[in-house]
Parts: structure tokens; C-alpha cells; sequence
């Protein structure tokens, strides 16, 4: 590596933000495994068992704390690495080892290995992810039989962390008053690190290359988070210019903050649906605190997760019960069960398949599993019934018309079945599908006429247009859902379902995308679901849109090339607005 090329480097975007500030290399102490024979294995087991019950320990510690000063659900990282050293098969791993003579530390890190390297082997970054996960917890524990501390270098000076690929201990044992944001050689805009790090609001880049752990410390460097770019070594006119950005986007959200409650407008006055992406019980209550007027997007995969067995009809009704009580007479639009690709269910034993993102996933799953839905849908319904929540149901990755008729007829038969039980349950409930499938796009027209609305899932509408594997790192460049052939696929779906009278939605990440905002309001897109962390910088951008405008910028935007000019020219209109980004 040259320093000189080394001026500006390009990462992934994993938590937004400004931060500029000199570089510390964090890096993993390293701790010898010893290796030695031993004969009493009691003894052994019970000094593996004490450290694994300290590693417990801190670990809820760590748990407790985080949820003090984030949000819940990202607390939960810590509740899922202490859940790791509750696993039976790696504790009799390592024990069953210890039996045949091996001492604690390498009986325990052979075991941790072994069940790292087994996740490693999945095709599918998001449970490769998980390798890490295991190590990180296995540190932990090796920590404690060797009585050291298994954290990295402790910083002495407000710093920006280099590091290969921080893992979540990592990013919670650094001294968060010292740390001003993360840029870190691998990983991916998903990692637990980066999900801390938006939760903290420190920016953070990733994947951006062996290079920067070559940078020596007390670098000063700038780093945007929004872009996923890195600064090395800056000018004094550059960093000074940056730093005014800084200072700026401080203002602006802290400004966006104060008017979240407002209702969401345009600058014509209009009202706009602004609405919250959520995952749970945990998290339902974000949409409300971020000033979200309902929920466009429940992912209800959650509450079929970190579990050993399908959930009963009576604990799902509790949990929608919990989920709905946060957003009285307001709209809350729930997605069945989205499983298969690259989300899996241990307990089901999902067939492993060669295309996991192009086979028996979300809706389809219908055909087979019946069972799981039937027991869905009575749920919700009864849960609808019990709160009175303006309940709207919708199934995901539909590509044709059959899977719409046999939801349908599915969500019919709960109903007559829940009737003749003499059970309450919602009897006006909407019926929706996703458009995230480009066959389902194209054939809005006909879609429209079965259904009462749509909500488009970019995330996968992009895959699947651009064919571009979502968990693919090195594909990601590519994956842009501002491309001007996911938009014409969006409009064909908005126009379509405005020809019969239909509302369309957006929860993919593309909602909460302050370039997309005109685009979208543009082409007459009736609901924006976000990430509840999103809905005050949208409010604040929407109140400075004018729909008519916006109808004629979209023309411009539709006729572009790639997602690069549609970037170009989005940021153009809003900086006439006003609205630097
Ligand atoms: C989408 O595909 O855009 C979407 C919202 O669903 P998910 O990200 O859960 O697949
Ligand atoms: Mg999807």
C-alpha cells in the first residue's frame, strides 16, 4: 500500500454520520492457549463451568447496560451471545474432551472452533456472521480460565477505531466517550458492530480493505458514515469543510428530532404517511417514540426466531396483542411469516437448497407448510379482534396470481373457522402483497385487481431486478435501488394500483432514503415505511416537497442511465430545496 494513493477510500456505508478525528488500531491481545494433559476431570469441568458462569455474568452486565443507553432489541446481541454459552452441544463438547484428557482452555476453544468453523461453512454471510459471534464469546470465557481480560487496547484520547472487523464486545468495551466513529477493514452493513454503532449514533465504514490497518495511529482522518467514505490525511481546507458539514448535520438533526410528533406533511400541506418498519414487541414501541402514525412493515419472523420449537396460536395472539397496543386507531400492516432465503428457522429443518433466494420462501411456502400459516393468520385475526387495531395483512415474495388466491382463500377459512368457534376476531381486515418480485411488478395491473393494497420491498425488488445476491458483499456495489430499472418498475406498480383505486406502500430501506423522497412522492407513492429511526429526517424532508414539482422531477429521473446520475440529479434538486446531504 501506497500512502500517498490513499487519500480517499471507499467502504461500505454501515451507520451514518460525520466524524473526523485521529486513528487507534484496536487490536485483539493475544491470549496462548495452553495445552497439557490432565487426570482430574471434575475439577477441570468445574473451573471450564466457573468461567463460562463469569462470561454469563458479564454478559448480562453488558446487556443491561447497553439497553440503558440504546434501544432494546440491540441489547438482545448480548442476550444471544449468552444463549451461546447455554448450548448444550458446546458445553458437552468441550466437557466430553476434557473427559478424554484434555485441559479446560483448549478443550473449550477446540469446541468454540469447531462450532465457528461450522457456521463459517454456511453459504450465507448472515450465519457466517455468526462465526464471529461464537469466538468472541469463546475469548470471553478463555478470559476468565486465564484471568485475563480478553478486551482490546483501552484508548487514551477521543479516537477513531480501526479495526479488521470489530465484533459487538468490541464495540461495547471501547470507552464510548473517547470513540467518535468505526472504520474497519471487512464486514458488512448488517454486522452486530454496525447495528451498535448506528444504536450509539457513532459512524461507522466497513469493508474497506486491509489498507486501513496499515495506517499508522494518530492518523487524522475523516469519515462519512452516509457515504461509506474514509478521508486520510485531509488538508487544512478539507478538513475545515468538513468539519462545517459536521456542525451542520448536528443542527439539522437536532432540529428533525424536535418535530418528529408533527404530523408528516409536504410543503403544500399535504398530508403523507409516514410509518414504521418493525420487528417485535421490543422494538414496536420505537415507530411511536420516532413519530411514526402507524406501522407499515411488522416483520413477524422474529417472534418464530431464537426459539426451539414453533410458537403456539396463544403465544402469538399475546404477542400481537403487545405489538398492536402500541398504536391505537392507527394502521399497523403485518407481513406473515418471511422465512426461507437467507432467513432460517433451525427447528423447521428447512430443506438446504442450492438458490435458497430463488426458491420456497415467504408465500410460497403456503405450498407445503400450510399448517404454519393456518395457525398465523387465526393469531392475528383474534389479535386484531382483541385490540381493535386498523389491522392489515399482507404476504411477502408473491410472484403470480395463484399465490394470491390461495392466501386469500387461507385468510377466508380462518375466518369462518374463528366464526364458528364463536371466537372474536377482525372482521374488516385489508389484504395486501408485497411487490418485491420484478413478475409481480410487471403484472401490477392484474395483481391490483385482487387485492386492497400493495407495500413494494425494494430490498428484494433490487435483487431480484439487478440480480444481485442482497447478502453479497462483493456484489454490493451493484445493488442500488435507485437504479432507473427498479423505478420503472416501481412506478408501473403505483400507477397500476392507482388505475383501481388501490394505496401503495414502500418498506424497503429506500423510504427512509432522503434522495428517494422526492422520487417517490413524485410518482405518487401513498405510505413511506421506514426504520423508526428514519421517520424524523423524512418528516423534515417531506415538509420541504412540493408533489407537482416533484411529478415533473420524476420524468428527468426516470429517463437516466444507471443509479449513479439518479443520484447526481436527486441531490441537484434538493440542494435548490435547501436540503444538503
Ligand atoms: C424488502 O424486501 O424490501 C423488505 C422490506 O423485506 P425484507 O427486507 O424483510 O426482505
Ligand atoms: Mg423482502
Amino acid at each position: 500500500m501506497s500512502q500517498v494513493e490513499l487519500t480517499k477510500i471507499k467502504g461500505i456505508p454501515a451507520a451514518p454520520g460525520l466524524a473526523h478525528g485521529k486513528t487507534a488500531l484496536v487490536s485483539e491481545i493475544e491470549m496462548e492457549i495452553p495445552n497439557y494433559e490432565i487426570r482430574e476431570f471434575e475439577d477441570e469441568i468445574q473451573r471450564m463451568m466457573d468461567a463460562v458462569e463469569k462470561g454469563q455474568g458479564e454478559l448480562i452486565e453488558i446487556k443491561k447496560e447497553v439497553e440503558s443507553r440504546s434501544e432494546k432489541n440491540e441489547a438482545e446481541i448480548f442476550e444471544a451471545h449468552r444463549m451461546i454459552l447455554e448450548d448444550v452441544a458446546l458445553i458437552d463438547r468441550a466437557k466430553k474432551a476434557i473427559k478424554q484428557g484434555t485441559n479446560a482452555e483448549k478443550a473449550w476453544m477446540d469446541a468454540i472452533e469447531f462450532f465457528a468453523n461450522m457456521m463459517e461453512q454456511i453459504p450465507d454471510e448472515t450465519l457466517a456472521s455468526r462465526a464471529l459471534d461464537i469466538r468472541d464469546v469463546g475469548r470471553r470465557v478463555l478470559g476468565h480460565m486465564l484471568g485475563v481480560s480478553a478486551g482490546r487496547t483501552a484508548l487514551t484520547e477521543p479516537s477513531i477505531i480501526v479495526g479488521d472487523d470489530l465484533t459487538p464486545s468490541d464495540t461495547v468495551s471501547l470507552d464510548k466517550d473517547l470513540v467518535l466513529g468505526f472504520i474497519t477493514a471487512r464486514g458488512g452493513p448488517t454486522s452486530h458492530a454496525a447495528i451498535l454503532a448506528k444504536a450509539f449514533g457513532l459512524p461507522a465504514v466497513v469493508g474497506l480493505g486491509e489498507a486501513v490497518l496499515e495506517l499508522p495511529d494518530g492518523t487524522m482522518v475523516l469519515v462519512n458514515g452516509d457515504k461509506g467514505e474514509v478521508v486520510v490525511d485531509p488538508d487544512d481546507d478539507q478538513k475545515n469543510a468538513f468539519i462545517e458539514q459536521e456542525k451542520k448535520a448536528s443542527v439539522d438533526r437536532k432540529k428533525a428530532r424536535a418535530a418528529a410528533q408533527a404530523p408528516g406533511v409536504t410543503a403544500d400541506g399535504d398530508r403523507v404517511e409516514i410509518v414504521a418498519n418493525i420487528g417485535g414487541v421490543d422494538d414496536a414501541p420505537l415507530g411511536i417514540k420516532n413519530g411514526a402514525e402507524g406501522v407499515g412493515l411488522f416483520r413477524t419472523e422474529f417472534l418464530y426466531l431464537d426459539r426451539k420449537s414453533l410458537p403456539t396460536e396463544a403465544e402469538q395472539v399475546e404477542a400481537y396483542v403487545a405489538v398492536f397496543e402500541n398504536y391505537p386507531n392507527m394502521p399497523v400492516v403485518v407481513r406473515t411469516l418471511d422465512i426461507g432465503g437467507d432467513k432460517t428457522i433451525p427447528y423447521l429443518d428447512l430443506p438446504k437448497e442450492l438458490n435458497p433466494f430463488l426458491g420456497w420462501r415467504g408465500v410460497r411456502m403456503l405450498n407445503g407448510a400450510e399448517d404454519i400459516f393456518k395457525a398465523q393468520f387465526r393469531a392475528l385475526l383474534q389479535a386484531g379482534g382483541i385490540t381493535g387495531v386498523d389491522l392489515r395483512i399482507m404476504v411477502p415474495m408473491v410472484s403470480g396470481i395463484e399465490e394470491i388466491r390461495s392466501a386469500k382463500e387461507l385468510m377466508k377459512g380462518m375466518k369462518a373457522e374463528l366464526q364458528s368457534e364463536g371466537k372474536p376476531f377482525a372482521e374488516k381486515v385489508q389484504f395486501g402483497i408485497m411487490i418485491e418480485v420484478p413478475s409481480a411488478a410487471l403484472l401490477a395491473d392484474k395483481l391490483a385487481k385482487e387485492v386492497d393494497f400493495f407495500s413494494i420491498g425494494t430490498n428484494d425488488l433490487t435483487q431480484y431486478t439487478l440480480a444481485v445476491d442482497r447478502t453479497n458483499s462483493k456484489v454490493a456495489h451493484l445493488a442500488n435501488p435507485l437504479n432507473p430499472a427498479v423505478l420503472r418498475l416501481i412506478k408501473n406498480t403505483i400507477d397500476c394500483a392507482h388505475a383501481e383505486n388501490r394505496w401503495v406502500g414502500l418498506c424497503g430501506e429506500l423510504a427512509g432514503e432522503p434522495l428517494a423522497a422526492p422520487i417517490l412522492l413524485g410518482l405518487g407513492l401513498d405510505e413511506f415505511s421506514m426504520s423508526p429511526a428514519r421517520v424524523p429526517v423524512i418528516k423534515q424532508v417531506m415538509r420541504k416537497l412540493h408533489k407537482k414539482e416533484c411529478a415533473e422531477f420524476v420524468q428527468k429521473v426516470l429517463d437516466k442511465t444507471n443509479h449513479e446520475e439518479v443520484i447526481e440529479e436527486s441531490t441537484a434538486f434538493l440542494k435548490e430545496l435547501g436540503i444538503e446531504l
